[in-house]
């Protein structure tokens, strides 16, 4: 074993390149080398970002050329109750950003709808997906590879099981586009988010296919997955896990608590998310889902770039009548929330810590519940961000708290 200064020295003598520092040294000990190395040829003292509280071995499946860590501040919204089909009970929500006025926003919106008596919550589909692409010399070709496929969907199920212990194929849907076809997998993942697994069972039904069918595979994601790219798919067919939340808040709580009515929220909806967004040509109906998704998936470990569609999500309000109040109906729809509570960047320390926090850290029994719990509380908190936003512009608050909180 080496130690940092020697290890640097190597580096910057051109004997050791940056990413080999652990085949020399321990994950501490070479990230420590890196810094000198950064410190040595910029400007910059890496202080902060040397000091981070987990062991670096810990991060080893989640990064390479390993300098420290980002610390990004980490805050908790709630209790909020949420009736879901697999969370049950009282929750808090564990939220990291760097945006103030967030985590005050979404903890009066989910006040607000603990005095509503909870959240209604569920997922109502699941589906972690791969699309590959395939090679064919034209449509006749593309229709005999489609056939076959489906004609021998239990034996691609078979292929792509072989390979995990959790997965299981539960869609398989074929698209032609002239010479190429692609065949869009859809997998139940249980706990894990999935894309991994997805990807392994998929290759080994691929090569199925191409010993089948006169069909070469071109790439094992053929976009049409669509990972972490904005896409219309996902909006409409759903990715890993399609989850709902709604309440009904009643009237004397929105004047209460947010000092406004039913209507001017409903208002306040219809324009900005509805109409608004639709002239926009966007593929969410919200008005900023993308908060909360991403400020939870920093906070217990999910794989922040599919915040692109994970943040897919259309708000709903109506009024309702009861006797002579107007009650406020609210609702969140994201289409395709990928989250798993095993796996990827689950295990690292604070991400499995704040995991601890909503309760469903790990595999759940049965497997599956944990993840989709977590989809549950996480639609509970867009829920409430969408609440507390469209409350504070109805009442025309926005500004005034913004000043408040001196931002
Ligand atoms: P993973 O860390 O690769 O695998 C998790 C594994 O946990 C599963 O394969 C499963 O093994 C096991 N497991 C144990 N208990 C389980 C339970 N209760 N439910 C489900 N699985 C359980 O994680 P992943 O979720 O498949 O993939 C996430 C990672 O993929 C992230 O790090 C992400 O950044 C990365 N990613 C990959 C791609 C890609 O194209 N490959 C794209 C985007 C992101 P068995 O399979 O044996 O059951």
């Amino acid at each position: 074993m080496t130690d940092a200064s020697s290890l640097a020295r190597g580096v910057r003598e051109g004997d050791l390149r940056l990413h080999e520092l652990e085949d020399h040294a321990d994950h501490d000990t070479a990230a420590t080398a890196r810094r000198l190395v950064l410190e040595a040829e910029t400007d910059a003292d890496l202080e902060a970002i040397g000091s981070y509280g987990f062991e670096a071995e810990a991060a080893e499946s989640a990064i390479e050329n390993m300098l420290g860590a980002a610390q990004i501040p980490m805050g908790v919204a709630g209790p909020v109750s949420v009736d879901g089909g697999a969370a049950s009970g009282e929750y808090y929500l564990p939220l990291a950003t760097t945006e103030g006025a967030l985590l005050a926003s979404v903890n009066r919106g989910l006040s607000v709808l603990e005095g509503a008596g909870g959240v209604d919550a569920r997922v109502t589909k699941h589906g972690m997906t791969r699309a590959p692409v395939f090679r064919v010399s034209g449509v006749v070709e593309a229709a005999e590879t489609v056939e076959w496929v489906e004609e021998n969907e239990a034996r691609l199920s078979e292929a792509a099981e072989e390979t995990t212990n959790h997965g299981e194929l539960i869609g398989l849907e074929p698209y032609v586009v002239g010479d190429s076809v692609f065949l869009r997998f859809a997998y139940d993942t249980k706990d894990a988010m999935g894309m991994n697994m997805a990807t392994i069972a998929t290759e080994a039904a691929c090569e199925v296919v191409e010993a089948e069918t006169p069909a070469s595979l071109v790439a094992l994601s053929g976009n049409l997955c669509s990972d972490k790219k904005p896409a219309a798919i996902n909006a409409i067919e759903g990715r890993g896990r399609s989850v709902t939340a709604d309440v009904v808040v009643p009237g004397e709580l929105l004047e209460d608590r947010l000092h406004t009515t039913a209507s001017a929220i409903v208002e306040a909806n219809t324009r900005k998310n509805l109409v608004g967004s639709a002239k926009a040509g966007s593929l969410g109906f919200n008005a900023h889902a993308a908060n909360v998704v991403a400020a939870a998936f920093l906070a217990t470990g999910q794989d922040e770039a599919q915040v692109v569609e994970a943040a897919n999500a259309i708000t709903t309000m109506e009024t309702r009548e009861r006797a002579d109040t107007t009650d406020l109906y609210a609702s969140v729809s994201l289409a395709s929330l990928e989250v798993g509570t095993v796996g990827g960047g689950t295990k690292l320390p604070t991400q499995a810590e704040a995991l601890d926090i909503v309760g469903v850290r790990g595999g759940g029994d049965p497997a599956g519940s944990n993840a989709d719990a977590l989809a549950e509380v996480i639609a509970a908190g867009a829920l409430a961000g969408e609440l507390s936003l469209l409350a504070a512009l109805a009442s025309n608050h926005l500004a005034s708290a913004h000043e408040d909180l001196g931002r």
